[in-house]
């Protein structure tokens, strides 16, 4: 779809330069093609396209231009040759699953995944047969003993949300590729700035738009990319089922993806702040952040990822009516359930985005009552370490 004759591009020229074709005005930032569908030349011409004989665009459930373009953009900075964009990061999550399981298949998965997929897991797929199991995020060692000759995928996020806990890619794609299944990375948290899951070995890679590509807190979307002959299988599903992305976010996410880098290259510069700020701090317990010296995989994220990315996970003393107290006295930064957004949120994983999960459920991932998760944003560094400060001191 790109106009620009070019190749080995760096990926912040690729986040900008890739554009879909001027149009007659030529315009030198891409329009709005706010559009149902598309018309027609001749009989032939509608014939031809209907047949797939040629690639255009036919209806919006399918295919836009500016869908295209922000599908684009995040195929060449994953490494990846194809992708279908979603209406939210859970669409892609469950069109996925849902174009490549049958009845009867099984998926072997990071414990430590969003909780909506982990209620798709236990909640949904059941009811069309499809079983799950999980390992511990810090244990891939256990794997290899979980699949069996229904497994056809393996399933991870890492960094995992809200632990920050960093899984070995490399490792996951060997697994993979050792037993024939494919290997699925929700990127989510990392963006294809800071890790590129398809070098170490990923077949297929999901993001939710909604969080550090948009940025901003604006629009929904999510974006699923990986080899032709699978996206393929999953535009096949996703084209029937109309969980298309508005060309409307897709214009606007295509545009916020000429900023990601900066962003996010600032954001992942203040959370390391945050940190550093926080390990230091007597009424902090602990903090995890994967590019902390003390994170237990630092090494593992050095190696993977560019920079730890913008969220720091820590646990206020106090256990929860210490942990109240912190969130009652906050004053800045927002307290809201989103992340990725260049305003600085806080949120309590526990009675919040991880709730539904037992007692039981939240230990093994990882969740503390007091644990507190920060998704740094943009603000001036000086203002989010004073908004702690003040917060930490009523602890
Ligand atoms: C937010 C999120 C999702 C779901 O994305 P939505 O756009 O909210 O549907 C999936 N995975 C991860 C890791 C997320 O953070």
């Amino acid at each position: 779809m790109s106009r620009n004759k070019k190749n080995g591009l760096q990926p912040e020229t690729e986040a900008i330069r890739t554009q879909i074709p001027r149009s007659e005005f030529q315009e030198h930032s891409a329009p709005l093609y706010l559009t149902s569908s598309f018309v027609f030349d001749d009989a032939e011409d509608m014939r031809a396209s209907f047949a797939e004989e040629k690639e255009r665009n036919i209806y919006s459930r399918y295919s836009n231009p500016n869908t295209s373009e922000w599908i684009d953009k995040v195929c060449k900075m994953e490494g990846a040759e194809d992708g279908f964009a979603f209406a939210s990061g859970m669409a892609a999550v469950f069109s996925t699953f849902a174009a490549l399981l049958e009845s009867g298949d099984h998926i072997v998965s990071s414990r430590s995944v969003f909780g909506s997929t982990h209620t798709l897991f236990t909640q949904f797929f059941p009811k069309w047969n499809i079983q799950h199991s999980y390992f511990q995020p810090d244990r891939l060692e256990d794997i290899p003993a979980l699949i069996g000759p229904n497994t056809k995928m393996l399933y991870a996020e890492t960094p995992t949300n809200p632990g920050v806990d960093v899984l070995d890619l490399e490792a996951l794609g060997k697994i993979a590729r050792d037993h024939g299944i494919l290997l699925v990375i929700d990127n989510c948290f990392a963006t294809p700035y800071l890790q590129q899951p398809i070098r170490f070995g990923a077949d297929l890679v999901i993001h939710s738009g909604t969080k550090l590509m948009d940025g901003q807190g604006r629009v929904l979307a999510g974006i699923t990319v990986g080899s032709r002959e699978l996206i393929d299988r999953v535009y096949r599903f996703s084209r029937i089922t109309g969980p298309a992305l508005s060309p409307f976010n897709a214009w606007l996410l295509s545009k916020s993806m000429e900023t990601l880098a900066v962003r996010v290259d600032r954001q992942c510069e203040n959370a390391l702040k945050v940190a550093e700020f926080l390990s230091a701090h007597p009424k902090v317990n602990w903090v995890k952040y994967p590019f902390l010296k003390s994170h237990p995989a630092h090494a593992l994220a050095v190696k993977q990822m560019k920079a730890g990315g913008c969220v720091v996970a820590f646990e206020v003393a106090g256990g929860v009516e210490g942990g109240r107290r912190f969130f009652d006295q906050i004053q800045l930064l927002s307290l809201s359930a989103n992340l990725g957004d260049s305003r600085s949120i806080v949120t309590h994983p526990a009675s919040t985005t991880h709730s539904k999960l037992s007692p039981e459920q939240r230990q093994a991932s990882g969740i503390t009552d007091g644990m507190v998760r920060i998704s740094v944003g943009l603000e001036h560094p000086a203002d989010i370490l004073a908004d702690l400060e003040q917060a930490l001191k009523a602890v």
